[in-house]
């Protein structure tokens, strides 16, 4: 039996999220993964994947992401009605959507970001503070 009964597993879609798909299947039955991508709004141009393109929209982003997180999803066959993807601050929304969808888990990567990005502050740590449920980081090389 599984300890856990709703999961949210986050990615950035980085190298490492295969890594933390798989360790996220480990740990909940299929049908109860979330898997979430989120995106800055195109005005902050935020996420190394779309470039620094401020003037691309909403639509153009999701159409970019869309297909590294269904194969993602497809590689732990987790529900395709279960991949979201959302605009805003990273870690609020990865908040957000674990209360929407009453998680008891959010699984992420121990990083993520390269190079200057990783100035910017860790999503990690900042969920470890404030997060109303476990939270576990996968280690990643
Ligand atoms: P970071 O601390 O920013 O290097 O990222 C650590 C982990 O947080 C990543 O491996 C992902 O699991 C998660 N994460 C970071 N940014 C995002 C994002 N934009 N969307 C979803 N998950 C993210």
């Amino acid at each position: 039996m599984n300890r856990y009964h709703s999961l949210l597993c986050a990615v950035n879609l980085s190298e490492g999220s295969q890594t933390v798909v798989e360790a996220a299947a480990q740990l909940a039955s299929r049908e109860n993964i979330h898997l979430l991508h989120v995106c800055e709004h195109p005005i902050t141009g935020y996420g190394e994947s779309i470039g620094s393109n401020h003037r691309v929209t909403e639509a153009q982003i999701k159409q970019h992401a869309f297909p590294q997180l269904s194969a993602l999803a497809e590689l732990a066959s987790i529900d395709a009605g279960n991949t979201e993807i959302l605009f805003g601050e990273p870690v609020e929304m990865i908040r957000q959507a674990a209360n929407h969808h009453r998680c008891d888990l959010i699984v992420i990567g121990s990083h993520g970001r390269q190079g200057l990005q990783r100035l910017l502050g860790s999503t990690a740590s900042s969920m470890l503070h404030g997060t109303p449920c476990d939270v576990l980081t996968i280690h990643l090389q």
